[in-house]
Parts: C-alpha cells; structure tokens; sequence
C-alpha cells in the first residue's frame, strides 16, 4: 500500500498572471487515448492545431507550429534560430520579459542594443526610431507586446514600420496578448512570434505557438552557423510538423498537450475572436472601476485587459492578503515581480477566467481581505 493520497487539488480560481483556469473541455481532450506521434489520425489532429494556430496568430505562415515547452522555449526558439554569433540586434526592455529576451539574445551570441523604458510605461515610436538610426547594422529587433510583470499594453504597429523600414525584422513575446488581445501578425508584419498555452489560451502550460514570416526563414535558410540548440533547431522540427513529404521523426510530440491545445483553439474560435477581444475588455474595465473604488491605482497607463498590474496601498501586506485570498477563498492572484516585488499585485483576466462572476467574486473576497 502506498503512502501516498490520491491526487485531489483545489479547483481554484486562478486570477494570477497565469496558469488561468482551464474548462473542462480542455481537460477531457488531455485525457484521451494517446496515440503514437506519427499515427495519421494524431497527426491530423496537430495539423488542425496549427491551422488554427494560424487563425488566432491572423497568419497565413506556413511555418506555424506549437514548440514543445512553454512560452520561455518559444522565446528561445525564436532567438536561436533568428541569432547568429556576433548579429547586431535591439530589444525594448520595459519589464521583466524584455530583460528575459535581451539574456537570450546574448546567450545566442549577439551584441545587443537596448532600448528602455520605465517600469509600467511602454517603448515610444521615438526612442525606437532612435535606436534603430543609431545601430543601422541591427538584424533583429525584439519586444514584448503584453508585459507581464507590469500590465503594459505595447503598441506594434508604428515600430513595425520603422522596423522593416531599415530592413530589420521583428520578433514579438505575446504570451500574455494572443487569445485575449488582437495580434495580427500578417497585418503587422511580425516576423517571428511565440505565446504560451496557459494564459489567455487557458489550456495547461507545455507548449508554446510559434510562427514565423517567409522573411523569417529566408534569414534563417542563409545561416552560416548551426543553431546552437539541437532541440529547438526549427531547420529540422519543420520537418516533423509541416513536413509535406512525410513526417520525420525529430523528439516525440508531446501527443496528449496537442490535443489539449487543439480544443482550446477550438474553443478561442467557437466564441470568435472579436467577440473574445470585446469580452476581456468589458471585464477589465468592469475590474478596473471596482479596483479604483477601493482605491487601488493602476501601473501602466496602457493597461492591458488580460492583466492587471495595481499599487498595493501603503500598510497592506500585500502576501498577507494573497495568502488570505487562496485560504479562504480558493482564489489566485500574483504578487510584484522584479522591481514590483512587494508592492503590486497582478490580476489576470485570461480566457476562460475573464468573467463577470470572477471579478465579483474577486472585489468581494479583496475588500474583505484588505481590512
Ligand atoms: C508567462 C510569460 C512568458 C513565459 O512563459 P512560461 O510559460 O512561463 O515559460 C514569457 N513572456 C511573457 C510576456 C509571459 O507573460
């Protein structure tokens, strides 16, 4: 007999910066027969993945695949096969995940250039442009379009311009943004992008939607040097999940996250994607008004609706109140991160858990734990 108890967690509320609450639908679809990684029918269901991949993303990028891993493997993917020893590239730093990005970059070998911005602001149009006159030999610019750390919403559409202008490309982080934001990669003409399953998505974390543009894999086609990682090297997964002449074996899909990632899609599409983008933000605002009635102030000025980054008022412990929430509430919401340690919190609002009857219930349970 073992020792040990049947698995039995908490359904939680989770309103923290993610993992969000995942339907049950998601759950049911992780838990059906795994079949082998090149049995047709299992790679009939990771095609659709990828299609639909391509309708959340707005793309008509071939190359369109979910890595296996979370958003952090996504973003190594994107730089490591976009990076070669000694390239030049830029990253806006506003945050925790553009500090992320600028160690990998660095890590791949690249000089990289930095353009910040304070905690909660975002990269204007002008310190870019700047930045992209002053190192015209850049090949590569990256920024975070929904920074987590601190709720900042990043517009990408004037950078994209000054981007492609000096015939850069652009890789963005949407891992907070995809599913709850619009990203339209075509439009904007993202180069390289990758996002994560279990924020507004709201499928388990494991796996990471990439996407890259034709220019992309021209860049990538032209490569003197190897990637650096064997696992991530898209030259070979490529084969695996676009393959058009038969698929061949790289690392074995993670089958069972597949499906749990195709019927989270499914269900993204199902709702429709404006419908879901209106739906975040009606909840954002209706959290917002209820936040600033109890007084709590906002970080950003460009808040994003998926996350919800608020000054903890002088006096309250803020882990006091986190701890409160969970024990007595069953409800999750995320602490400061980096120069917010200690005094923010960050509400998320992501797929299935951006609710009416969430934020309610949130208010709620938030007044009573602050007093
Ligand atoms: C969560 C997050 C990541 C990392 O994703 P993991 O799934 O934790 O690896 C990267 N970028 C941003 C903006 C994120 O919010």
């Amino acid at each position: 007999m073992s020792d040990y108890a049947a698995l039995n967690p908490r359904e939680r509320i989770l309103m923290g910066p993610g993992p969000s609450t995942v339907p049950s639908r998601v759950l049911r679809a992780l838990g059906a027969p795994t079949l082998g990684h090149l049995d047709p029918q299992y790679i009939g269901y990771m095609d659709d993945a990828c299609q639909m991949m391509r309708d959340v993303f707005q793309t008509e990028n071939l190359l369109t695949f979910p890595v296996s891993g979370t958003g952090m493997a996504g973003m190594e993917t994107v730089v490591v096969n976009l990076v070669e020893p000694g390239d030049e590239v830029i990253v806006g730093i506003n945050g925790v995940f553009g500090g992320r990005m600028k160690d990998n970059m660095e890590r791949a070998g690249a000089t990289v250039h930095v353009v910040e911005a304070a905690w909660g602001d975002v990269i204007s149009d002008e310190a870019m442009a700047k930045a992209i006159s002053q190192h015209p030999n850049a090949k590569l610019v990256g920024i975070v379009h929904a920074e987590t750390s601190t709720g900042a919403h990043q517009p990408l559409e004037e950078i994209s311009k000054l981007v492609h202008d000096a015939g850069m490309l652009l890789a963005v982080d949407t891992v907070t943004s995809l599913g709850g934001h619009e990203v339209k990669v075509d439009q904007w003409q993202i180069d390289a992008v990758y996002s994560g399953t279990q924020k507004c998505l709201s499928c388990p974390p494991g796996l990471s939607p990439v996407s890259f543009s034709p220019r992309a894999i021209e860049r990538m086609e032209a490569r003197t040097t190897k990637v650096k990682s064997w696992y991530l090297d898209v030259s070979m997964l490529k084969n695996y999940y676009i393959g058009a002449g038969g698929r061949a074996y790289h690392h074995t899909a993670p089958i069972n996250m597949v499906y749990a990632l195709r019927e989270a899609l499914a269900i993204v599409l199902e709702e429709g994607l404006e419908n879901r983008f209106a739906r975040h933000k009606q909840v954002h605002e209706m959290l917002r008004s209820g936040l600033e009635e109890l007084g709590l102030k906002y970080v950003p000025e460009h808040s994003l609706h998926t996350l919800n980054c608020v000054m903890v008022p002088t006096g309250v412990d803020e882990a006091a109140v986190r701890k409160r929430l969970l024990e007595e509430y069953d409800l999750e919401i995320g602490g400061g991160l980096g120069e917010f340690a200690g005094k923010a919190w960050r509400i998320g609002l992501m797929g299935h858990g951006a609710t009416r009857r969430n934020v309610q219930t949130l208010l709620a349970a938030l007044k009573d734990c602050m007093n």
